[in-house]
């Protein structure tokens, strides 16, 4: 990952980071050399012109992202969504620019911007396990298609009011019920993973006006079903295991800077 910070026009400031070394290059000198930085570790540093430079490792789980300040003032790096748009004139202004080049408006808080960008990652996040629910939807009905063609042969010998043999789960049904029971299960699979995928749509889309209580919902849906499926079959508790601690740190680092993009809001009212 490299981000470029241009703080103005005389000083550009490049970051880099790469298998979880963090490595920070100013006018050609290195101020921090593939460093391994803890969770939320700040390192400070002079530069030549006498402001001080800090920089935290912002990390909730594994998902995570830096907060450079200089002189205690937070810097957004150069890229499409650190832009601030001018609220009156809709001019696009630099990521660290305080007030419009054109009107001179007061533009929103780099603070503001940096937990809206966090906010709309942990959404992101909601559009991915929606696409993941749809296609493991798919993917399980397919897999249990042979199961259920095999117990379907094995029934085509008995007559529908037949009583069939064994009992079910502890019941006793006919030939006829069971049939019945092995077509509608096929779909119980699908169609729970696609009201999953649904909502996680829906989630999302509030969750533009409505940020913190769309993401609470998601996450705490999320991680019930990783203890459901961990009931009902242990095995699943390990699979995936990587991207489900991420998922579940940019959920939760999406509903702090929720939280954080909402005192801004009181602070602010617009
Ligand atoms: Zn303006």
């Amino acid at each position: 990952m490299k981000k470029i910070y241009d703080i103005d026009d005389n000083t550009q400031i490049n970051l880099h980071f790469s298998w979880g070394k963090t490595s920070l290059e100013y006018q050609g000198e290195k101020l921090i050399n593939k460093q391994r930085l803890k969770a939320n570790q700040v390192v400070s540093k002079t530069l030549k012109d006498g402001r001080e430079l800090s920089l935290k490792l912002d990390s909730t789980g594994w998902a995570s992202d830096f907060e450079l300040r200089i002189d205690g003032k937070l810097q957004l790096p150069t890229d499409k969504d650190s832009v601030k748009i001018c609220s009156k004139c809709q001019t696009k202004n630099k990521p660290n620019d305080s007030f419009c080049v054109k009107c001179g408006t007061q533009l929103p808080s780099s603070e503001a911007i940096f937990v809206t960008k966090a906010v709309n990652g942990a959404r992101k996040v909601l559009l991915f396990l929606s696409v993941i629910f749809v296609f493991s939807g798919i993917a399980l009905y397919y897999m249990q298609q042979p199961t259920i063609n095999t117990a379907l042969r094995e029934l085509a010998q008995y007559n529908d009011s037949d009583l069939y043999p064994e009992k079910i789960e502890g019941i006793e049904m006919t030939v006829g019920e069971l049939r019945k029971k092995i077509l509608a299960n096929q779909y119980l699979e699908l169609g729970l993973n696609l009201f999953l995928a649904t909502l996680m749509i829906g989630l999302f889309f509030w969750a533009k006006n409505a940020p913190l209580p769309a993401l609470i919902i998601a996450t705490s849906i999320y991680v019930v079903l990783i203890v459901a499926n961990a009931i009902y079959e242990p095995a699943t508790i390990g699979k995936g295991i990587v991207i489900k601690i991420i998922v579940i740190g940019l959920l939760i680092r999406g509903i702090k800077s929720a939280l954080s993009l909402r005192q801004f809001n009181n602070a602010n009212p617009t």
